[in-house]
């Protein structure tokens, strides 16, 4: 996958680049990132990108032109063809505006091999761009950054580690929060838990006994259907108690529905 940020601060990318699977995954050749200075798209003696709105009002606004620019020296495809079904590439404007970015967006995302990302600044960016230039927004919550880099980088962290091959083990993709999949019924051949969209179950590691805190006493039990029966009722309270919005779209077993009846039963 091919991945270009366009921003005015392109240092601002040297952590997101530079740790974990992102990382890796641009060394093992996964993911080929890269960085573009909007201010090299500026012509004028101090780089402008930026000037005040039409209408009056508070701030600076970021300009279409170096964004124009920049994007038509990429070699992406036009925006009709991006919007088009079964289009591989998309161009997204980072904005508060735009559609809520969450696991199901990264997965589409994920699955294309171009994907450019825009970072607004200042009052946010020239509407052109997102009506003419861009093929999608994408806003990362309901509250307002400064600038598109802290989106970019959670999108471009998202989508990295969906790639296939980027994280060492593939199940765990699946089994993570929010991550669509299949209940695992009993009996089934995995022994773990699928996330079938429920928020994660707990994790613990070594040392069993941490400061007189137990690591739950089935986990070390050795008996790996117990084992998974726990974690689809942990992972079902954790969904009830924190994000009981998820349950309506999970999927959910015979088991999972008898379980759910005693967890709400019990905190009712
Ligand atoms: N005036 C805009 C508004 O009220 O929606 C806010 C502009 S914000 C200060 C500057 C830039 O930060 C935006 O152009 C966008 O690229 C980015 N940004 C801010 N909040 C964001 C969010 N929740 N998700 C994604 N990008 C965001």
């Amino acid at each position: 996958m091919k991945i270009d940020i366009l921003t005015i601060f392109p240092d601002f990318f040297r952590g997101p680049l530079d740790y974990g699977i992102v990382r890796r995954a641009r060394e093992s050749g996964l993911a080929t990132i890269e960085v573009h200075d909007l201010r090299t798209f500026a012509h004028d003696r101090h780089r402008t990108v930026d000037d005040r709105p039409f209408g009056g009002g508070e701030g600076m606004v970021l300009k279409p032109e170096p964004i124009f620019e920049c994007i038509e020296g990429l070699n992406i495809q036009g925006r009709a063809e991006r919007l088009a079904p079964g289009a591989k590439q998309s161009v997204v404007l980072l904005s508060a505006q735009g559609r809520p970015f969450d696991q199901s967006v990264a997965e589409e995302l994920a699955a294309l091999e171009r994907i450019v990302l825009i970072c607004g600044r200042y009052e946010g960016v020239d509407e052109r761009v997102g009506q003419h230039l861009a093929d999608r927004e994408l806003s990362i919550g309901d509250y307002v950054l400064s600038g598109g880099e802290l989106g970019a980088a959670v999108i471009l962290d998202t989508v990295t580690r969906l790639i296939p091959g980027a994280l060492g083990n593939e199940a765990s993709a699946r089994q993570e929060s929010f991550s669509a999949g299949t209940a695992v019924q009993p009996g089934g051949a995995d022994s773990t838990c699928a996330s079938g969209g429920l928020l994660d179950y707990p994790h613990y590691t070594r040392p069993a006994d941490f400061r007189g805190m137990q690591v739950p006493e089935v986990l070390v039990s050795g008996n790996h259907e117990e084992i998974r029966r726990w974690r689809r009722r942990t992972a079902l309270e954790k969904t009830w108690r924190n994000r009981p919005d998820l349950l309506d779209g999970a999927a959910l077993g015979d088991e999972d529905r008898e379980l759910l009846a005693r967890i709400t039963g019990k905190e009712n």
